[in-house]
């Protein structure tokens, strides 16, 4: 089995999650008391949504290569940035690498083309649904129509983001909000959407949804196990 390093901390509500799932799917692979190889490096997330909000993203980018980095120097097989905003400075973590980094657009691009779906809502910070790193990748690397939300109701997704799923409040009016916002894109033509932040699955389920919803973290973790159990019998 390949060692996964995994870039938390972002928030750690979510890294907790991914935690727990990359040792559920290994263990639903394998059995027993079987478990994932893994390395984690958790980060302080007040030092790096200060540098978000500053507009830093070199700076980012120049700290989590010298995580990813690290990872890979104590055994690392392949990197996970446990997190949809961050993969903004992909390209700078990437650089640093001799290992994988497995993006978490392209796992989950994949997983909504399988289930022949092409037109897709997005929801995630306002980084992720307005910039060309992320809502730009699935659609000129992938083909995917995005759909996404209207800017108050974008506004609204960052704020409940940032000041309550991150630092763990999983509020019923604010999943009534997203519900009413998915139910929006659905209505725009949405075949699915895509739960583009870590913490959305914490507070959204399939239930709430009449389309697929497409969890990042759970979607990330999942191509992650794939690579690490890749030359193991099933
Ligand atoms: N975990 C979130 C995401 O998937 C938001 C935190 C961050 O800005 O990294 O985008």
């Amino acid at each position: 089995m390949r060692t996964i390093g995994v870039i938390g901390g972002m928030s750690w509500e979510s890294s907790q999650l991914y935690y727990r799932l990359l040792n559920q799917k290994v263990k639903e692979r394998m059995g027993g008391l079987h478990s994932a190889k893994l390395l984690m490096s958790s980060l302080d997330f007040a030092e790096l949504a200060a540098m978000q909000e500053d507009g830093h993203w070199h700076q980012i980018g120049v700290k989590l290569a010298h995580e990813a980095r690290r990872l890979e120097l104590a055994g690392a097989d392949c990197i996970l940035v446990a997190a949809n905003t961050m993969h903004k400075v992909a390209d700078q973590i990437e650089h640093v690498l001799t290992v994988p980094l497995i993006h978490i657009a392209d796992a989950t691009a994949q997983a909504v083309k399988m289930r022949g779906i092409r037109r897709v809502g997005l929801l995630g910070t306002k980084y992720t649904m307005e910039q060309e790193f992320y809502a730009g990748r699935l659609t000129m690397q992938h083909g995917l129509d995005v759909l996404v939300p209207t800017v108050e109701d974008r506004e609204l997704i960052h704020h409940v983001i940032y000041q309550e799923l991150c630092q763990g409040r999983f509020d019923g009016a604010s999943r009534r909000h997203f519900i009413e916002i998915m139910q929006e894109l659905v209505r725009r033509g949405a075949q699915g959407i895509i739960l583009g932040c870590t913490e959305i699955g914490l507070l959204i389920t399939q239930d709430d949804s009449a389309v697929p919803l497409f969890d990042t973290a759970q979607l990330h973790v999942e191509a992650a196990v794939e690579f690490a159990l890749e030359h193991m019998p099933r």
